[in-house]
């Protein structure tokens, strides 16, 4: 396996360990409120397919070497440093949130509204840190079918899952929730807080 393919595979086993203890815990929650429907259910299937499966077969079989490019080994370092990063995010999100995470939409019964961390500037840095790993991955996999799979998936993704996302954390804290709408930015910082 390539080294920058090593990379992708590091930090991929690294979010699983960051998530197994949480995983392990949030079993034993009380859900107040769950959101899965089919479209949820697949569109996470594919995101598996394109964040998964498909790295799996370029990195262990040499089936998909038929759509390799290569770029130059700059691109691959900067893939490198965006992925770090990623995980840097990816981390605090997770200590931040603990037991209020769950991989689809849910409520739980003692459920916080957490604005403190990383919370504090963004309010989706779990996504944030997907959207950076899914623009690093063409540049660590170097291959037309599985560098792109995740960004094809993970965009209309993003987009469905942060809109019924805040539509329920709205529902759930009111205009606690609006009130931090206005301060943070979905992905990026805001720049300047807001007037008033
Ligand atoms: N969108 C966030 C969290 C993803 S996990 C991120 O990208 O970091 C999804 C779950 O997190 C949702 O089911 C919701 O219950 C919970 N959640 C999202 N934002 C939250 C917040 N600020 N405080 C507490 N729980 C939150």
């Amino acid at each position: 396996m390539k080294l920058f393919g090593i990379a992708f595979w590091i930090t991929i086993v690294t979010q699983m360990v960051i998530r197994a203890p949480l995983n392990q815990k949030r079993k034993l929650e009380k859900m107040s409120e769950q959101k899965v429907n089919g479209q949820e259910k697949s569109i996470l299937g594919l995101l598996f397919l394109g964040g998964f499966l498909l790295p799996l077969l370029y990195s262990t079989t040499s089936w998909l070497d038929f759509a390799n490019y290569r770029l130059p080994a700059w691109a691959g370092w900067l893939g490198v440093t965006l992925i770090a990063g990623a995980l840097v995010v990816f981390w605090r999100a997770h200590a931040d949130l603990g037991l209020n995470w769950s991989p689809t939409l849910e409520v739980r019964e003692k459920h916080e509204l957490i604005t403190r961390g990383i919370y504090r500037v963004i309010r989706h840095p779990m996504y944030a840190s997907q959207w950076i790993v899914a623009i690093a991955q063409p540049l660590l996999l170097q291959n037309w079918l599985v560098g792109f799979a995740n960004l094809i998936v993970f965009v209309p993704f993003y987009f469905l899952r942060v809109n019924s996302e805040e539509k329920m954390m709205q529902e759930t804290f009111g205009d606690e929730y609006r009130e931090y709408m206005k301060k943070t930015g979905a992905v990026f910082p805001k720049m300047k807080p807001p007037s008033s």
